[in-house]
């Protein structure tokens, strides 16, 4: 008998861990940190739900610490199988869990000056060699190629086009019936024609489907982000000011360059210093280089990530000290700065600097959680508070929703079109509203058996 446990991702868009143990053998899907509010920030201090040490493997879907990040925890909780990934996932793990670590010891150092942690003093989720002892258990493995996490579980990896090494997970296991229990974990499906990655690839058929759902409940508006950030850009550049854009160090960041670069060789916007603001972007331009293969660069007249990054007008601020220097630029320009939800990270001291100047614009350029500073601003606070201090908003706040990594309610509908109903399909990695609208819509609309799990909800799957 096969079981399927969501151990998070359910009712909220981070902490991803699904358990399935089937024909003798346990494997988590993804491992990841919750993110957000304080609430579910709090459950990454709670165990896993199973012993880390009765694990056989974890099954990484791409690298974004909201399905990565708890590894380092899960090591420290004992666990020492392997940790399976594809090589660009593998190649950008240390960048991500290191960093993790860091703003884990910058929290507790935080909450050990206001005094307002549990523990006395606060302690970090996890250190730097809890890290190291996560990434010695990583086994890169391609897409396409068969492997098995633990006897009785088959796995492959097919393009989830969502970021660079992004994977969704066929998996076979050991059933009672003859022929094996099909399972599809899609991790996070990308977009189709989205610059820089390829269309998520088509899934096979299963009978049960795990789909993230984060815009279960709503469509982008259909048009090119390119056209869109163009008109953002020059827009920004008629107020006189800075662009400061939150993003993603890892993905994000790159694709932006590549684009504002794309949009600047074409001549559709002028030429403007970029500023990657942030180590671990820079580090990640790297990794970008060594996997130029896994891109589509059909998009753009460069021929690739290389060109974008090596322009004269992309600068890379690695030092506290040359991001401070960046202060000294008054004028349009561009500063592309962590986090992406500004929950932490340089961009927030962009932020309480140029946000009380109006000739500012802030874009942002990903989902925001409920609770985080980038949402408050989307949703038209007129002071923002940083650093303890309230922040005037008179900057032009902008979003362009193409940038989103994720597929909306209708291109997961494309992604599943060619799929023969799943006995049940399980979402999860959506707001309870996004999951419970994917579920609506594909329940009325292909007529199939949905659920949307709660966490700490198992499921028998029946052979
Ligand atoms: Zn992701």
């Amino acid at each position: 008998m096969a079981r399927l446990t969501f151990l998070g991702a359910a009712g909220v868009v981070s902490g991803s861990r699904h358990l399935l143990e089937a024909g003798g053998g346990r494997v988590l899907f993804d491992c990841g940190l919750f993110q957000g509010e304080k609430l579910v920030r709090l459950r990454n201090w709670r165990p896993l739900g199973v012993p880390a040490a009765a694990l056989d493997a974890v099954v990484l879907t791409h690298a974004h610490i909201d399905h990565s990040g708890w590894l380092p925890r899960l090591v420290r909780e004992g666990f020492r199988g392997r940790i399976l990934a594809t090589p660009a996932t593998a190649d950008l793990l240390p960048l991500l869990l290191y960093d993790s670590a860091k703003c884990q010891a910058e929290d507790a150092a935080f909450a050990n000056r206001h005094g307002y942690s549990r523990h006395q003093p606060a302690l970090p989720l996890y250190e730097e060699r809890d890290v190291a002892a996560a990434l010695e258990l990583v086994q890169p493995g391609p897409r396409g190629v068969w492997f098995e996490p633990a006897a009785g579980i088959r796995c492959r990896y097919h393009d989830a086009g969502h970021m660079l090494g992004s994977g969704f997970v066929e998996v076979e296991a050991e059933a009672e019936r003859p022929g094996p229990l099909r399972i599809v974990f899609s991790g996070d499906v990308g977009r189709y024609d989205a610059p820089l990655y390829n269309d998520p690839a088509p899934p096979p058929p299963c009978d049960y489907l795990v789909c993230e759902s984060t815009y279960g409940d709503r469509d982008h508006t259909p048009t090119r982000p390119l056209d869109e950030l163009e008109a953002v850009t020059n827009e920004a550049i008629g107020r006189g000011g800075l662009m400061l854009v939150a993003s993603f160090a890892v993905g994000r960041a790159q694709q932006l360059v590549y684009l504002l670069r794309t949009l600047m060789a074409a001549g559709r916007v002028p030429e403007l210093p970029i500023w990657v603001d942030s180590p671990m972007a820079a580090d990640a331009l790297a990794v970008f280089r060594r996997h130029q293969g896994e891109h589509d660069f059909s998009e753009a007249k460069l021929a690739g990530v290389a060109e974008a990054l090596a322009s004269p007008f992309v600068r890379t601020a690695r030092t506290a000290e040359e991001s401070k220097g960046i202060n000294a630029h008054d004028g349009p320009g561009i500063v592309i700065a962590s986090s992406g939800m500004m929950n932490g990270g340089r961009i927030l001291h962009h932020l309480a600097r140029r946000l009380p100047d109006e000739r500012t614009t802030v874009l942002v350029a990903g989902f925001q959680a409920k609770g985080t500073r980038g949402r408050t601003l989307l949703e038209g606070a007129t002071t923002l508070r940083i650093h303890g201090r309230d922040i005037a908003v008179r900057a032009a706040v902008r979003q362009i929703d193409a940038f989103s990594g994720h597929a909306d309610r209708r291109e997961i509908g494309r992604w599943l079109a060619g799929m023969p109903a799943p006995r049940t399909t399980f979402l999860v990695h959506g707001e309870p509203p996004a999951a419970r609208g994917m579920a609506e819509y594909l329940a009325t609309s292909r007529g199939w058996h949905t659920v949307v799990p709660a966490i700490g909800q198992a499921f028998e799957l029946s052979g």
